[in-house]
């Protein structure tokens, strides 16, 4: 019968062996593939700032330094684009060793309404600046303990709050919720800006995906900030929605595991 026949059997091992052999070098293309365009992206993205500053640095030294009004101005203008690359390289430093786990995750028990409160401390001037006020709404006034990097998820909620106000309308309203179910502490940041536009929602988490580039880019973004929120979520078991509407306003959540 068939089952006896010698052949089969090593003609199944080695269908086997083939299929797994070929899903292996399919897994290591697609990494070379992702590799070869994070590089270019990169590459792309340092460039930027690196030719803005040489610009402004070498019409100085071919004589705009004599001019006191343009001496200045270019000068400021070199600086922004070294200090928008200095926080490139550091979203990217993070966001590198997020990707490849290189880094460890430090949980500890963490109050989110102290967090926002510490954020809201430090992105006031630039709210008040745009006349943008900031709140924050709880149920749980007695403590929203999560269990999480403390660190991380200044981030994460600094990056959401900054958006919020970088791309909110000027004297607009930035909502901070932390609403408790059974399990999480369910955290919104809530914005009544412009919105994004649908076809852009799924791809804002990108690593320099940015639906308005000039503007992005204006407002000092490095293109990293949701991609490092995303990442950062992820390591927490939790994950980033977004809501939009034009014209309205965008509201992102999350959870995260309630503790004592
Ligand atoms: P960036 O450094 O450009 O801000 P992010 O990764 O933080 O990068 O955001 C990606 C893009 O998503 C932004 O460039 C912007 O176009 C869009 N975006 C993020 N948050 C908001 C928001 N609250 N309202 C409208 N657009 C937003």
């Amino acid at each position: 019968s068939k089952n006896n026949n010698p052949f089969k059997k090593l003609n199944d091992e080695i269908f086997v062996y083939v299929a797994k052999k070929q899903k292996e070098i399919e897994e290591l293309r697609r990494i070379e593939q992702f590799r070869r365009e994070f590089l270019a992206d990169v590459s792309h993205e340092l460039k930027t700032p690196i030719f803005a500053a040489q610009g402004f640095i070498h019409t100085l030294l071919d004589g705009a330094i004599d001019d006191e009004k343009v001496r200045g101005k270019f000068l400021a203008k070199a600086a922004k684009s070294l200090d928008g690359l200095d926080a490139l390289v550091k979203d990217l430093v993070a966001l590198s060793q997020l990707e490849t786990g290189e880094v460890k995750m430090h949980f500890e028990r963490v109050d989110l309404h102290e967090v926002v409160g510490e954020i809201f401390d430090q992105l006031e001037k630039i709210a008040h600046n745009k006349g943008v006020s900031l709140k924050v709404r709880t149920d749980k006034p007695n403590g929203t303990w999560v269990k999480a990097d403390p660190q991380r998820i200044v981030q994460v909620m600094t990056n959401l709050i900054e958006n919020a106000i970088k791309y909110g309308n000027e004297h607009g309203k930035v909502l901070v919720s932390l609403e408790e179910d059974k399990k999480n502490i369910l955290v919104s940041v809530k914005d009544d800006g412009p919105g994004i536009p649908p076809e852009h929602l799924s791809r804002i988490f990108e690593r320099f995906y940015r639906v308005d580039k000039s503007r992005s880019k204006e407002r000092g973004g490095t293109g990293l900030g949701l991609a490092i929120v995303k990442h950062i979520l992820n390591a927490h078991k939790s994950k980033i929605t977004v809501m939009s509407k034009m014209e309205k306003g965008t509201t992102f959540s999350f959870k995260l595991e309630k503790t004592d």
